[in-house]
């Protein structure tokens, strides 16, 4: 589907195997053509972008972008590149991945902040916004003020923090660093366009930040384990997303230490103010 000059939304397959996220994958088209992202590597999956690419009569599929290491995103990278030529770019952090770097068809090009690919006349501006994973990029094209936010900033839910990859003090700063761009249109990695760009990114900074206050309120109280504290902030947890939010809140707590605003007590899982 055509959302915007240049840029189509491509179909995707039957999303993860919970069905729960499907995986958002764009093409900016200008004679030569950029995927952003390259979705799961499930065959099906795979071939039902090809074929859009085919329809849309993409002849050069110069790039693959991919925005970060998770396997939703960057999953069908290598098939992709295997039928079409196209070369895979990532971040230099992200180059390194595991999930990226073992493929039989690695990291073409690494880039940094601030690099920029040319599509055809489109200029596509490379932005290191580490949070999620530490070498996520967003891809802006100033014509038109597209962001392709990845899993930076979401149409749908929340972006997971987790302690192992993550980094919620960076992807805070990175939130922020979103705002001096001119944004007219986000494209996220899940859910739909985002279509008011400037004031979602303030919700989400604003939304983090009440966050970090209520753990604080509750380690106050007296509460010490990460566990208590999840059963307090989401008392109506599903439970298959508990690991998610164990993660999402320790995640808040390793902020807080880092800023001295919170002391980790040496036993696993617990924590409490300073002093
Ligand atoms: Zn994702």
């Amino acid at each position: 589907m055509e959302i915007a000059a240049n840029i189509h939304s491509l179909p995707g397959g039957r999303g993860d195997i919970l069905g729960l996220r499907h995986a958002n994958v764009y093409v900016v088209v200008d004679g030569e053509a950029a995927l952003i992202d390259a979705g799961y590597e499930d065959d099906h999956e795979v071939e039902s972008k090809l074929e859009y690419l085919r329809e849309i009569g993409v002849s050069k599929l110069s790039y693959i972008i991919v925005t970060h290491r998770h396997y939703d995103h960057a999953g069908g990278a290598a098939k992709i590149k295997m039928a079409t030529g196209a070369r895979i770019i990532a971040h230099s952090q992200e180059a390194l991945a595991e999930s990226l770097a073992s493929t039989s068809v690695a990291v073409d090009r690494a880039v940094e902040d601030g690099n920029v690919l040319e599509v055809g006349g489109l200029e596509l501006e490379m932005i290191h916004t580490p949070g999620p994973a530490p070498g996520h990029i967003c891809i802006y094209i100033k014509k038109g003020g597209v962001l392709f936010s990845g899993d930076h900033v979401l149409g749908l839910g929340t972006t997971a923090i987790m302690p192992q990859e993550g980094s919620m003090a960076e992807y805070i700063d990175s939130l922020r660093k979103l705002l001096a761009y001119d944004i007219q249109l986000m494209c996220p990695g899940h859910g739909p366009l985002i279509g008011a760009p400037r004031r979602k990114i303030q919700e989400l900074v604003q939304h983090r930040l009440e966050r970090e206050e209520q753990v604080l309120r509750f380690l106050k109280q007296g509460l010490r384990a990460v566990d208590e504290l999840v059963r307090e902030i989401y008392p109506e947890l599903d439970e298959h997303l508990r690991a998610m939010a164990q993660g999402q809140v320790t995640s808040h707590l390793i902020k807080l230490e880092q800023e001295g605003k919170v002391a980790s007590s040496g036993r696993e899982g617990q924590y409490s103010l300073p002093g």
